[in-house]
């Protein structure tokens, strides 16, 4: 079996980046700039902005955090966003999911300049990907695609299920795979909670992608002998963190899988920062 080492992988990722954006500093004469805004004091939320923060440091990328308190009102937000985006300095926008309760961030992430939205989020950005045309994906479903571009696993007319279809992951990805192209073109179904027989359609894939937020969820019995096996989800547990997917027992039948922790985790920080030097190309063009 092969592991689909993304932690590995990420580090390439960033290590190429870092030495674009060393020659891209320089020939602009400042850094790609990324503001971080996290509102609340979610723990999961702070550990991730400061793992972001932390891969834009080391690739040259400046940070702008905006930690805001719990009581912060979503005019507040407005007028941050408003601000950060006519900031010549900052290239990519984050507003950190979830937000305090009682904010629409459905409306503070239609807000953010498309130009801006690293993230991927905005409907600008997300139409455009379900369209075909460039613009910004999101990180994780981006990061999916690269690692198995990374690994040469192309989907192209093979089977392929995705477990969960958020907007985030699971409907994203089921669009990039449905895309003409060698890490696309595949023959796609999207499961959710309504979905009748779910192992039986896992079992026809010779590509599952499970994000789900169940630990342990997909079993052996889901899965085909052979099949390429991408677990996006991350579940906090007794035990560490676990994927949706139970590894022990599934990499006995896959022939390719992702490890939870150190699979797709460190390729979505890889795509968020690929987007912002992405985002700083487009506005330091002559
Ligand atoms: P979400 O918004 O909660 O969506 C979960 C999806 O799973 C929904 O579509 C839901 O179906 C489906 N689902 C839940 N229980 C199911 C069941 N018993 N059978 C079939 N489908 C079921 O979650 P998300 O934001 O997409 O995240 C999913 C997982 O990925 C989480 O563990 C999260 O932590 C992880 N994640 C990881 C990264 C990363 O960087 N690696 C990034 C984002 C998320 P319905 O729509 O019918 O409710």
């Amino acid at each position: 079996m092969i592991l689909l080492d993304g932690k590995a992988t990420a580090q390439s990722i960033r290590t190429e980046l870092k030495a674009e954006v060393t020659a891209l500093t320089a020939a602009k004469d400042r850094a790609p700039g990324l503001a971080v805004i996290l509102a609340g004091q979610d723990p999961a939320s702070q550990v991730y902005v400061r793992n972001k923060e932390r891969a834009c440091a080391e690739i040259g990328i400046a940070s702008f955090p905006h930690v805001l308190p719990e009581s912060t009102s979503q005019a507040e937000l407005t007028a941050l966003i408003d601000r950060l985006n006519v900031d010549q300095r900052v290239d990519g926008i984050l507003l950190q999911l979830p937000v305090p309760r009682g904010l629409d961030s459905r409306v503070l992430l239609e807000r953010i300049d498309p130009g801006k939205d690293v993230d991927g989020f905005h409907p600008q950005n997300m139409g455009r990907l379900a369209l075909g045309l460039p613009g910004f994906a999101p990180c994780t479903p981006a990061g999916v695609i690269e690692l198995l571009r990374r690994f040469d696993l192309p989907t192209q007319g093979k089977t392929a299920v995705v477990v969960g279809r958020s907007n985030i992951v699971g409907r994203p990805l089921s669009i990039m795979l449905s895309q003409p192209g060698r890490f696309g073109d595949a023959t796609v179904t999207l499961c959710h909670s309504r979905t009748h027989d779910l192992a039986g359609v896992c079992r026809g894939a010779d590509f599952l992608f499970s994000a789900i937020g169940r630990p342990k969820f997909i079993t052996c019995d889901m899965i085909k002998p052979g099949a390429v096996v991408v677990d996006v989800g991350i579940n906090r547990t007794e035990d560490g963190l676990v994927g949706d997917c139970d590894f022990e027992v599934l990499c006995a039948s896959a022939s390719a899988m992702t490890p939870v922790p150190g699979g797709i985790g460190p390729m979505t920080i890889a795509m968020l920062l690929k987007n912002t030097v992405q985002a700083f190309k487009e506005h330091t063009a002559a």
